[in-house]
């Protein structure tokens, strides 16, 4: 059971149009700390879906009829409620998925930073007016909401990657239907709980609930009065929805899986690149989608920074979430365990050599060692997959042109990360990398002022910033002729 304050945000099923669903068939949610059974939700499935796009398609006429103010008042009070449970909504995240709490009020915040970014960049919605080719002519542009936008979410930011598709959409005047991920689905109904107090009406926030990923998928990728799909997720299933979403022509967002180069030039500081790379490395057990996947050290500093970095690793406390001073939690599950063992493993059969770690840890068995490997090359299987785990495959190299090469070497293209002093390197490394973002002495770079997104097979769109109304907005021309009689 989760000790929490608020026993009302512990909820038991999907929120749809505004009523809470109950059925016999019942998921267990489990701890993946100590697998213990912590909730168990109702089991939505095909038709609970069809009735929150259907419901959500009811709400839009009067929520996009809103002023974008009304809509930021109502924004705005889902931000202020959320970040007054703030310590609630944090236990149940960490108990659900596994990170370390601090990280998962981290999280908390984050995620309703976008709400309340969104709020306020609603009221900013402009439209234009363009000078017409001929005088009796005026050409004029209005932006206006794409509809009902659906969505699917992964587990390992299960607050976060709801608040930050749902703020802009709700900002932009849509309506939104979410399926969160079946092992962290009580985190997104704490939110729909929150929503309600809020004031959001019935109908404009969904969340469904239910094991048939498939099929709940297919609902929210070709229903018809869906008009946009947004997905954060692995780029296979990225892929397979966005066909989906070809048969209705819907407007699609993607935020997929990427492979993070982390470089470390000569002229870097290297106890600050040390620090960047245990934050952009270590972070929820190595498991979000721009973590340093590979990291690329110049010759003349690899003995320097693998020694420092190294310690730096060697002081991370593995451990259940909650208990204090944890910073690495168990990984999502055994399996994800063992596919990150096995990417390991066969990189040390193809010569890469473990420096710490390497294997499962004593703490139970979701919880793999945050590890080191060197030695690595970048046509190693764990240079060339994303880890999705606690592991920091270093490779060595000599030039500038070299890394940016082998950097870019990937079908991925979400978040780069390089430390270098030199302002011509700075200039040439930055446009050098394809990638959607960089890091540039800096390993913590997403907030809601900044546009969040990859290129590549790391999926389009954006998130944040002045940016992210953009995909839940339509332009539309309007022509006003006849002006000369
Ligand atoms: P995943 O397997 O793609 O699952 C993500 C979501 O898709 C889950 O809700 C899952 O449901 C659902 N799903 C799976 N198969 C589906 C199908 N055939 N049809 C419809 N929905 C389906 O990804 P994951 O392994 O859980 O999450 C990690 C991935 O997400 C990594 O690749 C990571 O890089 C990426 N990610 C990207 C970002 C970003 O912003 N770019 C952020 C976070 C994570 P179930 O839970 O029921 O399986």
């Amino acid at each position: 059971m989760l000790n929490i304050t608020d026993q009302q945000l512990i909820k038991k099923g999907s929120y749809i149009n505004g009523r809470w669903l109950t059925s016999a068939e019942q998921i267990a949610i489990t701890n993946p700390a100590d697998g213990c059974i912590i909730a168990s939700v109702a089991n939505a499935g095909i038709v609970e879906t069809e009735q929150a796009v259907v419901a959500a398609k009811a709400a839009l006429a009067v929520w996009s009829a809103k002023s974008a103010s009304e809509r930021a008042g109502i924004l705005r009070n889902w931000f202020n409620l959320i970040m007054q449970h703030q310590d609630d909504l944090a236990a149940i995240l960490t108990q659900e998925q596994g990170k370390p709490l601090a990280e998962a009020k981290g999280e908390v915040a984050y995620g309703a930073a976008f709400i309340e970014w969104f709020a306020e960049e609603g009221k900013r919605v402009y439209g234009d007016t363009i000078p017409a080719p001929s005088a009796d002519k005026r050409i004029i542009v209005i932006k206006q909401p794409v509809g009902v936008v659906a969505s699917i979410t992964p587990w390992n930011f299960p607050n976060a990657m709801i608040a930050r598709k749902a703020a802009a959409a709700l900002a932009a005047g849509c309506t939104f239907v979410v399926r969160p991920a079946i092992q962290t689905p009580l985190s997104a109904l704490a939110m729909a709980e929150l929503a309600e107090r809020a004031g959001i009406p019935a109908g404009v926030f969904n969340v469904v609930v239910g094991s048939e990923a498939k099929a709940m998928g297919e609902v929210l990728t070709m229903h018809p009065d869906v008009a946009k799909f947004t997905f954060t997720g692995s780029t296979v299933v990225g892929k397979s929805l966005i066909s989906q979403c070809a048969h209705g022509v819907k407007k699609v967002s993607m935020e997929l899986g990427g492979n993070a180069p982390f470089i470390v030039f000569d002229d870097a500081d290297i106890d600050a690149a040390v620090q960047g790379a245990m934050a952009s490395k270590y972070r929820n057990a190595g498991q979000t989608c721009v973590c340093t996947n590979r990291i690329f050290v110049q010759n003349k500093v690899l003995a320097q920074f693998s020694e420092k970095f190294v310690a730096a690793v060697k002081e991370l406390a593995i451990g259940n979430g909650l208990t204090a001073g944890v910073n690495i939690g168990p990984m999502i599950s055994a399996e994800a365990v063992k596919n990150v063992d096995q990417l390991v493993q066969k990189s040390v059969g193809q010569g890469a050599k473990v420096v710490l770690g390497g294997k499962q840890d004593a703490a139970g068995a979701n919880f793999y060692q945050p590890t080191v490997l060197t030695n690595v090359t970048n046509s190693m299987a764990i240079a060339g997959n994303e880890i999705f785990g606690p592991v920091s495959p270093i490779i060595a190299f000599s030039e500038e042109a070299e890394v940016i090469a082998m950097a870019n070497d990937t079908e991925y293209g979400l978040a780069a990360y390089f430390y270098a002093r030199d302002i011509g390197r700075i200039w040439r490394v930055a446009e050098g990398l394809e990638y959607g973002m960089v890091g540039i002495n800096e390993g913590m770079i997403s907030n809601s002022a900044a546009p969040f997104g990859g290129v590549k097979q790391s999926g389009n769109g954006r998130e944040g910033s002045k940016y992210g109304l953009d995909d839940y907005l339509e332009i539309k021309y309007l022509c006003m002729g006849g002006l000369d009689k």
